[in-house]
């Protein structure tokens, strides 16, 4: 596990902050007392990040945040000071975040912003602006916030990185910029991705406030007028991201079944109709495979419920696995699942579904007193040729019953 340390010398604060930590967030805790307990500290392991208090009984002057900072650690301060001034002049330093030490809410915003720094890993941020100074600039500001980016300098580099990486979450982009400035930049991206996909931040002078209403109209999430503070630059970056996150798990409730987190029956039809339209003019083939678990009653019954849904999401992800990424793995309902494999031939079909009910066979999951249940599967196949989705469908539903009746835990084509 990842470790943060907290380096603070009131011991009730400092193990407050770690249970917190420990309670909410997948992180373990180190508690140094004072500078030379942090020094020992982090020279002997790796820190995801360090919480720092200024005022120690061997460091009174915030020393441990310039020591902390030469031994390259992410440091978040926490501070009884609220001077404006001392604080500017901390988070000059190339701190992340300095939080006053008032009470229990500031305890629930640093659990929060480590929260935030975790998450913000997986996200990517692309930079486009023109002034090398700039990018170099908001890339330092964004690697603080753990943010993976990309840097290029105008608009038409940017479309180009986009097309390159689909896992780009975030686009800031500069207005003025030679080949194609930040307005044409956001239009054209607002034509392919829409914003529960990607999030645009417009990065404008403070004189234009056209602007800035052009590019909100344009499909911008929100803008940052330049010169801006580091304070804001984070707030509005991560609040853009977490709007995104949040628009991405209502639409993930929707589409995707509570128990397996697999695509749900009303998922799975709206996106075959948008597949087989776009296989319309080629001449692929896909497989529709109707999965069901064999004598999946008698689980239940002996072993609960529990274990039961433990076998379904055990089956779950045997079906993600023994897929590629494009394929559709839904949940149909119960214990009856459905797969459409892309781009096969019947062939390769039988062959990929004949070693997935050999994993699911020669696998097993534990019950609560540890011992070994194992189960099998049945599977029908059917292999499009030009019948509608429904006619597969069906027909595949006919070959599972045929392997039921057959004796189960096979997999039979038409
Ligand atoms: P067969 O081999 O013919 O498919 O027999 P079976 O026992 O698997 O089939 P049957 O349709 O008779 O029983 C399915 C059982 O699955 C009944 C139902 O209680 C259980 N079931 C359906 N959904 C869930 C679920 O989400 N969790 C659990 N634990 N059980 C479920
Ligand atoms: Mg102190
Ligand atoms: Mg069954």
């Amino acid at each position: 596990m990842e470790k943060i340390l907290i380096v603070e010398d009131n011991r009730t604060l400092a193990k407050l902050i770690a249970k917190k930590i420990k309670e909410t967030l997948k992180f373990e805790v180190n508690i140094a007392y004072d500078l030379k307990e942090a020094k020992l500290f982090i020279k002997a392991y790796k820190y995801f990040l360090v919480l720092l208090d200024l005022n120690l009984p061997d460091a009174p002057n915030g020393e441990v945040v310039d020591y902390a900072l030469s031994k390259k650690q992410h440091v978040i301060v926490l501070s009884g000071n609220i001077d404006k001034e001392f604080r500017k002049s901390i988070l000059k330093k190339g701190i992340i975040d300095y939080v006053t030490k008032g009470g229990i809410q500031d305890i629930a915003y640093t659990i929060g912003a480590i929260d935030r720094l975790d998450k913000n890993r997986v996200h990517k941020v692309l930079i486009v602006d023109d002034s090398m100074v700039v990018r170099q600039h908001i890339k330092a500001l964004l690697k603080n916030l753990f943010f993976t980016t990309i840097a290029v300098a105008h608009g038409e580099e940017a479309l180009k990185m986009l097309n390159l990486h689909s896992d780009i979450s975030l686009v800031i982009t500069d207005y003025n910029m030679p080949v194609m400035d930040g307005l044409t930049l956001t239009y054209e991206i607002r034509k392919n991705y829409k914003k529960n996909a990607l999030s645009i931040i417009a990065l404008s002078s403070n004189e234009d406030s056209e602007i800035n209403a052009l590019f909100l109209k344009h499909g911008a999430n929100d803008y940052i007028s330049k010169p801006f503070s580091k304070e804001e630059f984070s707030c509005r970056i991560n609040n853009t991201i977490e709007a995104l996150e949040n628009l991405n798990l209502v639409t993930n409730h929707a589409n995707r079944d509570y128990l397996t987190g697999l695509y749900n029956r009303r998922y799975f039809f709206s996106h075959m109709d948008e597949y087989i339209e776009e296989i319309f003019h080629n001449s692929e083939k896909y497989a529709v495979a109707m999965i069901d678990i064999d004598h999946f009653k008698k689980v239940n019954d002996t072993y609960g419920h529990e274990v039961g849904d433990r076998a379904i999401t055990h089956l779950s992800e045997i079906l993600t696995s023994a897929t590629n990424y494009r394929d559709m793995v839904a949940r149909f309902g119960g214990e009856e699942f459905c797969i459409v494999l892309k781009n096969v031939n019947k062939y390769s079909a039988f062959d990929i579904l004949q070693r997935l009910r050999e994993e699911v066979y020669n696998s097993y999951i534990l019950s609560d007193n540890n011992e070994e249940v194992r189960f099998s599967v049945s599977i029908g196949i059917a292999v499009s040729n030009e019948e509608s989705l429904q006619d597969n469908i069906a027909q595949a539903d006919m070959m599972l019953y045929k392997a039921k009746n057959e004796g189960r835990n096979r997999v039979i084509m038409d």
